[in-house]
């Protein structure tokens, strides 16, 4: 259940928010996300980060990678290796949202978005099944959640759903790392929390 303030100042539009706004298109993917059962994100580019995202951030407004694994680890992924990212975009005519202090409905504030396919970055040849394959190069646990490398590749499965889909490049899941990064060695984590991960 998700309430919205009519006290507050809202930009209620797919168009750029001023500052002194608040982003309604942002702020309800966020609540709704928290009904869907996810927790903050430490990261500044997931739409849950728990604080105000940067003027960069804020707009375009568009779902992280992370994002869009956590939603899958919850609820499953589509077959296909597409997947569709929420991604506001101006060209879509506008309408006024009816806001209200005692909806019981989240749905039914929110703003239009177009919903438009992007293609996750896979590597190639990574429709193996991660259960198919002869070895791995490493394999780590972090935040509840094994991640299997092997060559470019990463799968995320969720320790408690025990469910994994269509692997990550691992440039693209870990973002932090060299892009030119072909293959990992081994990997750990410390326990200040630290990520170490060998390559080579
Ligand atoms: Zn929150």
């Amino acid at each position: 259940e998700v309430h919205v303030d009519e006290t507050e100042l809202w930009h209620t539009t797919l168009t750029r928010p001023s500052s002194d706004r608040l982003y309604l298109l942002q702020t309800l993917t966020h609540e709704i996300d928290h009904t869907l059962g996810l927790t903050h994100s430490m990261r500044d580019d997931s739409v849950m980060y728990a604080y105000t995202p940067s003027e960069e951030r804020r707009y375009p407004h568009r779902l992280s990678v992370k994002d869009v694994i956590n939603v899958r680890n919850l609820y499953g992924s589509r077959e296909t290796t597409n997947s569709t990212i929420v991604d506001a975009t101006p060209t879509t005519a506008a309408t006024t949202t009816t806001m209200t202090t005692s909806t019981t409905t989240t749905t039914a504030a929110a703003p239009p978005t177009t919903a438009r396919t992007v293609k996750l970055p896979l590597a190639p040849s990574d429709t193996a099944d991660l259960c198919a394959l002869k070895r791995v190069d490493g394999a780590l646990i972090m935040n509840r959640r094994l991640c299997i490398a092997r060559k470019r590749n990463v799968w995320p499965i969720d320790m408690r759903e025990r469910c994994y889909g269509a692997p990550f490049s691992f440039a693209d899941y870990f973002k932090f790392l060299p892009r030119n990064l072909t293959r990992v060695s081994a990997m750990y984590q410390r326990p200040s929390g630290d990520i170490a991960i060998f390559t080579g």
